[in-house]
Parts: structure tokens; C-alpha cells; sequence
């Protein structure tokens, strides 16, 4: 079995393209475990790897806009830098989470844009 058939057999689609696609492996603090390479990785991480045909470099985190870690959506994950990731944290706690993560859903395009709707 490759990677992506293991990760599309623990893989909760329902939902649809643009809904969250929750992992339903086991998990250790609420991040999908994903066996590859004769060791643990995460399985967004994991997912991210493979829609983007890339090998992670060290120092880059992979994170969720949707703020759900057991989410595995490519359309929910971004990378970046730890420093970036840490200010990025930083400005959720100035903003307030909610808010926050709005925002991200808005830039990643997974939140559909209502002028009329509060944040
Ligand atoms: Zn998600």
C-alpha cells in the first residue's frame, strides 16, 4: 500500500471538497500518527508532503488554517518558517482566535466572503 492509499483509507471526506477531512487513524495530542519511512510522522503533515509532491525541509512547519489537527485537506495546510508560524501565533493572541481564524479562512480561501457578516 503507498502513502497516499494508507492516508485516503483513514481519510473522512464526507463532507466535500472544501470541508475539513479528518483523519480517523490514532492520534497523539489531537495531530493524525501516520507510519512512514520506519518512523511516526503526523498525517497532515504527510498529506501536505504528497499533494505537493515535495519532501519537507527541516525548520518548516506545516499548520492548519482551519485550526482542526486532525484536518488532512492539502486546501487547509499551509507551510512556513517556525519564526513566521510563532508571529502568526502571536497575532492570534492579539486578535483573538475566533477572529483569527477567520481571517486565515478568508486568505486560504476556504471561507466564503460576506460582506454583510460580522467577524
Ligand atoms: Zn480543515
Amino acid at each position: 500500500m503507498t502513502d497516499a492509499e494508507k492516508l485516503a483509507a483513514h481519510l473522512d471526506t464526507s463532507a466535500g471538497p472544501f470541508a475539513c477531512w479528518i483523519w480517523t487513524g490514532s492520534t497523539s495530542d489531537g495531530y493524525g500518527n501516520f507510519w512512514r519511512n520506519g518512523r511516526w510522522d503526523k498525517a497532515h503533515r504527510v498529506a501536505f508532503a504528497l499533494h505537493w509532491a515535495l519532501t519537507i525541509p527541516p525548520g518548516m512547519e506545516i499548520q492548519h488554517v482551519c485550526n482542526n489537527r486532525r484536518c488532512c485537506n492539502p486546501a487547509h495546510l499551509v507551510g512556513g518558517a517556525r519564526t513566521a508560524n510563532q508571529i502568526t501565533r502571536r497575532l492570534s493572541e492579539t486578535i483573538g482566535a475566533p477572529a483569527y481564524r477567520l481571517a486565515r479562512r478568508y486568505a486560504a480561501g476556504t471561507q466564503p466572503i460576506n460582506f454583510t457578516q460580522e467577524a
